[in-house]
C-alpha cells in the first residue's frame, strides 16, 4: 500500500512538472551579450517591453552578459536551463563568430533553438568630434597622413563593429590599432571624448549621437542610402569608392537547445506579436532599423538564414584575411 502511495505521489509530481505553464513565475530574461546602453541593448530593451505586452504582462527583463565580442553572453544562454526563461538576443555575430573566433565554446548551429529574427540594422562609420575631416574624402586623406597612429574602437573580436572595422581597414589598405570594449556604448563614450578616432557601429547607437552632433558621421555601410532623417544625407561607403562594401546587421532571438517545442511555439508567437507592435516598430524605425516582416520570423527560416549568412561571411572573412585569435 505504502509503495502504491509512493508511486501515485511520484506520478502526481511528474504531472505537476509537466503541467508547469509557460511563462512560469520567474521572469523571462533576454541576455544581451554586450554592454548596457549600446545598440544591441537598445533593441533588446524595446523588444522586452513589446514581448511583455504580447505575453500578457509576464515579466521580461534584460541581462547584460558582456565581453569577448558577444561570445560570453551567447555561451551563457547555450548552457542555461532549456525552459524558455533564458533567451539570447544576438546579431550578425552569430554568423561571423564561427569564422572570426577560434575555439568558440558553443556551436551556433546546434546549441540553440531558433525563435525568429527581429530586425535588420545598418551601420555607420563615425569619428571623434575633434577629427579634422568633415566628409569621407577628407577622412580618406587624413587616414593616409596618419597611418600607424589611428585608433579604431570596437566591441571585441567577433562583434559587428569588429567585422565592419576589419573590412574597412582591408578596403582602405591601412592597419589601425583596434581598441576592444565590452560593447559600443563604452566605446562611444571614448569616441565622444576623443580617446579613440573612429568606429563602425549600428544606427541603433549612432543616430542620436549624429543628430546631436556629438560625433562626426562619414558614411553608411549599406548598399543604398538610408531614409532616416538624421542619416539620409550620408553617402554609402560604396559610392565613396569602397567597391562592394556592404554590411547590414540583423538580430535574432534564441533559446537553449532542448527548450520544449510548445514553449518555442509560445515564444515565437510572442515575438511575432511584438514585431507587429506599432510602438516597437516606430522606435526601431526612428533608429534606422527595419523590423522583420518576412518569413525569417519563422524558426526554421531563421535557422536557414543564419546558416546562409555563415556560408556568406566565412569566405569573405578568410579571403580578406581578417579573422583573428
Ligand atoms: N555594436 C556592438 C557590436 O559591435 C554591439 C553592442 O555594443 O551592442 O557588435
Amino acid at each position: 500500500m505504502k509503495r502504491l502511495l509512493l508511486i501515485a505521489a511520484a506520478a502526481l509530481t511528474a504531472l505537476t512538472v509537466q503541467a508547469e505553464p509557460f511563462p512560469g513565475t520567474k521572469p523571462v530574461t533576454i541576455v544581451v551579450p554586450f554592454a548596457a546602453g549600446g545598440p544591441t541593448d537598445r533593441v533588446a530593451r524595446d523588444l522586452a517591453e513589446a514581448m511583455r505586452k504580447s505575453m500578457g504582462g509576464a515579466p521580461v527583463v534584460v541581462d547584460n552578459a558582456a565581453g569577448a565580442g558577444g561570445s560570453i553572453g551567447a555561451n551563457k544562454v547555450a548552457k542555461a536551463a532549456p525552459d524558455g526563461h533564458t533567451l539570447l538576443l544576438h546579431h550578425i555575430g552569430m554568423a561571423t563568430m564561427p569564422t572570426l573566433v577560434r575555439n568558440l565554446p558553443f556551436k551556433v548551429e546546434t546549441d540553440f533553438e531558433y525563435l525568429g529574427m527581429v530586425n535588420d540594422v545598418p551601420m555607420t562609420l563615425i569619428g571623434r568630434p575633434s577629427l579634422p575631416a568633415n566628409n569621407f574624402k577628407e577622412l580618406a586623406a587624413w587616414i593616409g597622413q596618419n597611418k600607424g597612429r589611428i585608433n579604431l574602437g570596437n566591441a571585441g573580436v567577433g562583434a559587428a563593429s569588429h567585422l565592419c572595422g576589419l573590412l574597412f581597414q582591408n578596403a582602405m589598405h591601412v592597419d589601425m590599432t583596434t581598441v576592444p570594449y565590452k560593447g559600443t556604448a563604452p566605446a562611444m563614450t571614448d569616441l565622444i571624448g576623443g580617446q579613440i578616432d573612429l568606429m563602425c557601429d549600428q544606427t541603433t547607437n549612432t543616430t542620436s549621437q549624429i543628430e546631436g552632433k556629438k560625433v562626426k558621421a562619414f558614411a553608411v555601410t549599406t548598399a543604398k542610402r538610408l531614409t532616416t532623417p538624421a542619416l539620409k544625407d550620408l553617402p554609402t561607403l560604396q559610392e565613396s569608392g569602397l567597391k562592394g562594401f556592404e554590411v547590414t546587421i540583423w538580430h535574432g532571438l534564441y533559446a537553449p537547445k532542448g527548450t520544449p517545442a510548445d514553449v518555442v511555439a509560445k515564444l515565437n508567437a510572442a515575438l511575432k506579436a511584438a514585431l507587429k507592435d506599432p510602438e516597437f516598430i516606430k522606435k526601431q524605425e526612428g533608429l534606422g532599423a527595419v523590423v522583420v516582416t518576412d518569413k525569417r520570423v519563422e524558426p526554421a527560416e531563421h535557422k536557414k538564414f543564419v546558416a546562409a549568412e555563415i556560408a556568406k561571411w566565412s569566405p569573405i572573412i578568410k579571403a580578406a584575411g581578417v579573422y583573428a585569435d
